[in-house]
């Protein structure tokens, strides 16, 4: 089990008034006390970003994109830090997981970037406690007919994903798998039909909806200096809150249903011993907990024997 830091500063309030003098005159010790957040940024939710015109390294407005999904993320660390977090985790979480432009982040940081990794959006999210999980740029799921860009995992792939019997949504799988490690998602960020449909599975969390969507290629959007605003406040807010928000029950076992487009991914997967093909271009597989599901999930999107180097 992770060390909650509730129980830690717990102890530190005990100690009171002693430790006060101690904190002060230890500035390092003293932010050791502050909260850690893991921030997972995804960038079909971001202010602006409707069509792959934003979204893909080779769109036209990809660059001027990047810079304002960077902008989101200071916003969020900024109002995090304004909230009493002190520490923070990133994982670029789009496309090939190389977005953010790091020269642009705060020293104290760090930023997990690249793929594949086991872990995908979430990746670092087992190393260490963590106060929240912050999902910035979220969209909604490949089962939601409403969202910009909604997909799951890879829209040029899967049809659909269900976690334990329920159509899951990036949002959803990767809270869950914060569950796991008693991580509260205490904020998601994205278009309306995001966080209308992850608001349930994150009971207590702050939403920033930064557009409302139209259509699978159009939405109406806050301008990112409003959107960057409202990201800002929001965090303040939840890292203030994050003790109080309950942290999921974590799912174990867990049974992952997977639908590709096409039928050659379920036949191939289907021959390995843990997984059962369920139709024609649909497995499942059951996994002791949500870390190992993602692996897998990885694994079935990633694998391809013609891999170099
Ligand atoms: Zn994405």
């Amino acid at each position: 089990m992770p060390i909650r830091s509730q129980t830690f500063r717990g102890f530190i309030a005990a100690a009171l008034p002693g430790m006060a003098m101690l904190a002060a005159l230890q500035p390092a010790e003293a932010q050791a006390q502050g909260k850690r957040i893991f921030i997972s940024i995804d960038m079909e939710g971001i202010a602006g970003a409707v069509t792959p015109n934003q979204i893909s390294g080779t769109g036209i407005d990809y660059q001027r994109q990047r810079k304002i999904m960077t902008d989101e993320l200071l916003a969020a660390i900024a109002g995090a830090r304004e909230g009493g977090a002190t520490e923070f985790v990133i994982a670029d979480a789009h496309g090939d997981m190389q977005n953010i432009l790091i020269e642009e982040l705060p020293a104290d940081v760090r930023l997990i970037r690249g793929s594949p990794r086991p872990l995908m959006m979430m990746e670092g999210i087992q190393n260490g406690r963590y106060d929240g999980a912050i999902f910035i740029g979220y969209h909604s799921s490949a089962s939601n007919p409403r969202g910009v860009r909604a997909h799951t995992f890879s829209s040029a792939r899967i049809s659909e994903v269900k976690l334990n019997g329920v159509p899951a949504s990036e949002g959803s799988m990767n809270a869950a798998l914060a569950a796991q490690y008693g991580v509260p998602v205490i904020l998601a960020t994205g278009d309306d039909a995001a966080v209308e449909e992850l608001a349930p599975v994150i009971p207590g969390a702050e939403t920033v909806a930064v557009k409302r969507n139209i259509g699978f290629h159009a939405a109406e959007n806050l301008v990112p200096a409003e959107a960057q605003r409202q990201i800002r406040a929001a965090a303040t807010k939840a890292v203030q809150k994050s003790a109080q928000i309950k942290v999921a029950k974590a799912a174990q076992p867990v049974t992952i249903d997977l639908t590709f487009h096409f039928y050659r991914p379920a036949e191939l997967l289907a021959y390995l011993p843990n997984v059962e093909r369920t139709g024609a271009r649909s497995v499942r597989w059951k996994s002791a907990d949500m870390a190992s599901a993602m692996k897998f999930m990885e694994f079935a999107m990633s694998y391809n024997v013609e891999l170099q180097p």
